[in-house]
């Protein structure tokens, strides 16, 4: 199909990905005001907001999410998209999430982000999303720059923005 071909083109177009094979893939797309990703589509003539993450979900494994199921990230990164069918996807539906979480809790997550996107305030979670965007819009994947607004584990990485 022509149209939903361009549609899924205008979508990774809008996304970054790590140079490693577990690495976050970062939507730069619209942000809203949950600091979660919105991917604009025409469907049935208007125009609708999508979840980044749940599109790339059902695209990149195949399988329909129900409205009901929830989509976590295992890797607390709010922006990725990053799906699979494997062990090494970051985002993890309904059931399976408590299994990813326990795991990532046990340290075995390649992703070091829990420490910046957990726990904090609304407002400062849509704030990381965008200085992230931001970054990613400016400097592409430069590893210096977005591996510390991934993790904050680089406090001497200097604000170049
Ligand atoms: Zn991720």
């Amino acid at each position: 199909m022509r149209q939903s071909r361009a549609v899924e083109d205008r979508f990774w177009e809008k996304v970054v990905k790590g140079p490693e094979p577990n690495d976050c893939w970062v939507w730069i797309g619209a942000i809203a005001d949950d600091g979660y990703g919105r991917f604009w589509v025409t469907r049935e003539g208007g125009q609708r907001a999508l979840r980044p993450q749940r599109y790339a979900y059902e695209k990149l494994t195949g399988q329909t999410l129900h409205p009901g199921i929830i989509l976590l990230h295992a890797c607390d990164v709010p922006l990725c998209v990053h799906a699979s069918t494997g062990p090494d996807t970051h985002l993890v539906p309904g059931t399976q999430a408590l299994n990813m979480l326990d795991r990532s809790r046990k340290g075995r997550h390649a992703n070091a982000s829990t420490f910046r996107w957990r726990g904090v305030g609304r407002a400062q979670f849509r704030a990381q999303s965008l200085t992230l965007r931001t970054a990613l819009l400016e400097h592409g994947w430069n590893e210096t720059i977005i591996r510390p607004l991934l993790t904050g584990i680089d406090p001497e990485a200097p604000t170049l923005f």
